[in-house]
């Protein structure tokens, strides 16, 4: 290496992508990056890395980065404009001042992240609402995990995922739902590939993916399930456990409650109706509930497919009664387990703030608004006693005109939002959109008012919260370009202008703030006071939540070991109930149901940072495509390769259509990453959890020259 690319010095942090939280070695040169390998003493990669984590650092040189403030006003004829900081932020202030003054102080609302460390949420989230007045915020957490947290805030009586990666090793049955880590979560794929006890690998799924291959290859199987008929495969098994007793009875005597209740209402489940909704064979049903009711260690995973369904708590929460009912929690190699997405999509569970009061509190309980005005040293009369209303709810208030300023932080509802069709014309509706971003070209930037151009991952210091509760450091390794800043620095300017910077006095730096967030945690399930300071997570190679005073860091970190859950009772609950029709079936004019998803392990979500890479860019295809059956093609005369129309009740778009037999017929797959993807999906709603239901609807393919 010449010796400008010899490095230094090296520094270990976690990857700014999924929710994996893989450590990165970052060597530097001078202070600053110049390259990268994964870490292998870190223990959740163990010296491995997927393309975007190898990459991660090449993404912050793009030329479309936010370098200036950006304004849209008179003076630019409608068209964005550089400006400075002071007048971006007197701009900021007097117009959402303005239109609070007019419409009320919840007529301003925000939009925030998983993407951001968690000091930063947290400080947008008290900004907003203790500092601003917001009563509205959500996070684009509610597009991902939003189901997960209302089941296990039900089911278990806190927002708990109960497992450790080390689980991926330590099971005999490996049970996958909706989930394809294969390509979602490539290193928790390859922690179940170093597994030695040889599990048996299941995977529930319509469509054939990387990762139903790979676990038969393995001599595991696929389920290939119809969509959406998740709920009644799972209460069938549980039915076939009960009529086995196939049951840990002292578990379910002990540690939970409404069994009988639940094992009434799946007796409804006869092995027939649940082979002839499902589609899958009696055979392969009982083989099923067999191995799960084996008394090994059998452990459920799920992520998307189950989360991103109109009944998607009612689902996983039919996964957790599976669990309750063979005591497979609490112990190694077990566990219902829900894998989520984003970076810090855990973080925001915990510290954003918006649905929920910082440290998991709830905002309508006035002993927790007591206590958390305590930690933070705030007036208690500036936590709002309501709570916000969710992301759809927010959109649905735009259109209302209820709500007419908008603060999106770190997200591209342009293109992400299911009801993309509509989203234009919604936010065509706002006085104010301001946008605050790393790139200045991301979808939603193009609409706003007001761009804040923000530091991006690598360029700021603070701390994430990986899938398994392991919180990590994110670390400054690279200057931001031009005039951005850490996001941190634009709320701490925010306050400022807006006059409350005295109560954000202490919130001197992200670790000031994580010392503030570990004091509204005490005697939380989520405690962590016992972690010093950003050195220890440091030399700790990050530390795992529940870490309370005096906790030990050399036993595995799994909840639940001695069986008690959070509600008051100890117990956790068996949550069930009828399944909910397709919102939308199948007919002649949209004969289709439409699957999406990652398509990649080299993409990530709406390609903002990923499509900056060329390295990313050649590892997964530049067209939109479609992947259709090989008999549906032949029915309607499409070649492969041929450019197909897609479209649904909602909307189009055109696609080269990719044929391969991992579709079953009847269905095809859109990735996600992809901003017309939107167009089609129906915007139906979990009512619990108030998550969009990506995954099914109807539609039809024609060829584009017969269209
Ligand atoms: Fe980063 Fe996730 Fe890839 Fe790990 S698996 S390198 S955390 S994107």
């Amino acid at each position: 290496l010449p010796a400008s690319r010899t490095p230094d010095a090296t520094t270990t942090m976690i990857c700014g992508y999924c929710s994996t939280g893989c450590g990165l070695n970052i060597h530097l040169k001078d202070n600053k990056a110049i390259n990268l390998t994964p870490t292998t003493e870190y223990p959740v990669n163990l010296g491995m890395a997927c393309p975007k984590g190898w990459e991660a650092l090449n993404v912050l040189n793009a030329d479309d980065r936010a370098t200036t403030p950006l304004l849209r006003d008179s003076a630019s004829n409608g068209k964005l404009r550089p400006t400075d900081w002071h007048t971006a932020l007197t701009t900021f202030t007097d117009r959402f001042k303005a239109i609070q003054h007019k419409h009320g102080p919840a007529s301003v609302a925000f939009l925030s992240t998983g993407q951001i460390v968690s000091e930063e949420m947290a400080l947008l989230g008290a900004l907003a609402k203790f500092g601003m007045g917001i009563v509205h915020g959500d996070g684009n957490t509610r597009q991902c995990m939003a189901t997960a947290v209302t089941a296990y805030k039900q089911s278990f009586g806190f927002d708990a995922p109960p497992y450790t990666y080390a689980d991926f090793e330590q099971s005999d049955v490996i049970v996958l739902t909706g989930a394809n880590p294969c390509i979602a979560h490539p290193i928790m794929w390859e922690r179940i590939c170093r597994n030695q006890r040889s599990p048996r690998i299941v995977v529930i799924d319509p469509r054939r993916t990387e990762t139903a291959v790979a676990a038969e290859a393995m001599a595991g199987e696929h389920l290939p399930l119809r969509p959406k008929s998740d709920l009644t495969l799972f209460y069938g098994l549980a039915n076939l456990l009960i009529e086995a007793d196939a049951l840990d009875h002292d578990y379910i005597r002990e540690h939970t409650t409404d069994f009988d209740a639940f094992a009434k209402h799946v007796a409804d489940y006869s092995l027939d109706r649940v082979a002839n909704e499902t589609g899958l064979p009696a055979q392969q049903l009982r083989a099923l509930a067999e191995l799960i009711g084996s008394g090994k260690r059998v452990s459920f995973w799920w992520t998307m497919g189950v989360n991103q369904s109109h009944e998607g708590t009612r689902v996983a929460q039919a996964i957790i009664n599976l669990a309750l009912m063979t005591g497979n929690l609490g112990k190694p190699g077990t566990g219902a387990n829900s894998i989520t997405g984003q970076c810090n999509a855990m973080g925001s569970r915990l510290f954003s703030n918006t649905t929920s009061l910082l440290g998991g509190h709830a905002f309508t309980n006035a002993e927790h608004r007591e206590k958390v005005a305590m930690a933070l040293d705030i007036p208690v009369d500036r936590i709002p006693s309501e709570d916000s209303l969710a992301y759809p709810e927010i959109i649905e208030a735009i259109d209302k005109e209820q709500i007419k300023g908008l603060w999106v932080i770190a997200t591209n509802p342009a293109h992400s939002w299911i009801g993309q069709r509509d989203f234009k014309r919604i936010i065509d509706k706002l006085d104010f959109l301001v946008v605050q971003d790393m790139y200045r070209s991301a979808e939603t930037a193009q609409h706003a008012d007001l761009v804040l151009p923000a530091a991006a991952w690598g360029e700021k210091d603070g701390t994430f919260i990986n899938s398994e509760r392991r919180i990590g450091l994110v670390k400054k390794v690279a200057e931001a370009p031009g005039q951005a800043l850490a996001d941190f620095w634009i709320f701490k300017l925010i306050a400022q202008y807006w006059g409350c910077g005295e109560m954000f006095a202490q919130w001197e730096s992200p670790e000031h703030v994580f010392q503030l967030l570990k004091r509204v945690t005490a005697d939380q399930p989520c405690d962590i006071t016992g972690i010093a300071d950003y050195r220890m997570i440091d030399e700790c190679n990050g530390i795992q939540w529940p870490f309370a005073k005096g906790a030990d860091l050399s036993s595995e970190r799994r909840l639940f070991e001695d069986g008690r859950f959070y509600h008051a009772d100890s117990r956790a609950r068996f949550i069930f109930e009828r399944g909910r029709p397709m919102p939308e079936p199948v007919n002649e004019a949209y004969p289709f149901v439409l699957l999406t998803g990652r398509g990649s392990s080299s993409q990530w979500h709406t390609q903002t940072r990923t499509s900056k890479s060329s390295v990313l860019r050649k590892l997964y295809p530049q067209r939109v495509y479609v992947e259709m059956h090989p008999a549906d093609v032949r029915r309607l005369g499409i070649e492969a390769g041929e450019q197909v129309s897609v479209a649904s009740r909602r909307g189009a778009l055109q696609a080269i259509a990719f044929v391969t037999p991992t579709v079953q017929r009847g269905q095809v797959f859109v990735p996600m990453h992809d901003a017309q993807t939107n167009r089609l999906t129906d915007p139906v709603f979990d009512p619990y959890s108030r998550q969009p239901a990506y995954k099914a609807c109807a539609v039809s393919v024609r060829r584009v020259a017969h269209w």
